[in-house]
């Protein structure tokens, strides 16, 4: 899938462009008498051609086009969206619970995928909302199962670490066909988790973008 942001430029805007393109750089001053206005009118324009990446503007040496496509204005934003700017608090289970006291923990938590971990706290596997259904069809005793038993264990767990970029957790989590990764730290030890990302920070990411505020 393609995504293209058209950020769209009036008239004027487009007139700028065009000036800047064909004669940059040029100074603000030089482009109001091409365009018969004055420097105080063509400022908002400017600022708006400048913030949206169309323009660059040098001090003393005015402004030219920096060339860039919306696309790429959007690849760009999107190099800039990190795991450590969105993650969530991680909701972390011993191995040792049962299925049982899992499931409790999951509404308690009002989370979609719970973090298993050992004594020393390094992570050992996952559990998903489906993994507790799938547990809980049949008669067995839920109280008496350990998670350890059902959950997806280590070395199959997906991970991200808090530098990693947002745009990559989103691949991985199309990918892998899973709802959350764990945003986790090495240790001696094993990994640590330290952290989640769920498809709602994605959301929450995406729509940062359109509003410009990351
Ligand atoms: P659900 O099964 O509730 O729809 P998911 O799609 O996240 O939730 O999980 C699908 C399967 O993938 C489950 O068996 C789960 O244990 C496993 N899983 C979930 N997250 C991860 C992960 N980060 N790495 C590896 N496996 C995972």
């Amino acid at each position: 899938m393609r995504v293209v942001i058209k950020i769209e430029l009036n008239k004027r805007q487009e007139q700028i462009l065009q000036i800047v393109k064909e004669n940059g750089p040029i100074t603000g001053e030089n482009i109001a008498d091409r365009l018969n206005l004055t420097r105080a009118t063509l400022r908002p324009d400017l600022a708006i051609l400048t913030m949206a990446g169309f323009l660059d503007a040098r001090p003393r040496v005015g402004y030219f086009y920096s060339g860039r496509s919306g696309t790429q204005l959007l690849t760009d934003s999107l190099n800039h969206i990190f795991v450590k700017d969105y993650q969530s608090i991680p909701v972390v289970v011993n191995e040792s619970i049962s299925v049982y006291d899992a499931i409790v923990m999951m509404f308690l938590e009002d989370v979609g995928t719970l973090f298993v971990v050992d004594k020393q706290s390094v992570l050992v596997g996952v559990l998903s909302r489906k993994d507790l259904l799938r547990a809980s069809i049949g008669k067995q005793e839920l109280s008496s199962i350990p998670v350890n038993v059902i959950m997806t264990r280590m070395p199959n767990i997906t991970m991200c670490t808090k530098e990693d970029l947002m745009i990559d957790v989103a691949k991985k989590l199309i990918d892998k066909q899973i709802d959350s990764l764990p945003v986790v730290k090495e240790t001696e030890k094993g990994y640590e988790v330290i952290g989640r990302i769920t498809k709602t920070n994605i959301t929450k990411a995406f729509v940062a973008l359109a509003d410009e505020k990351f």
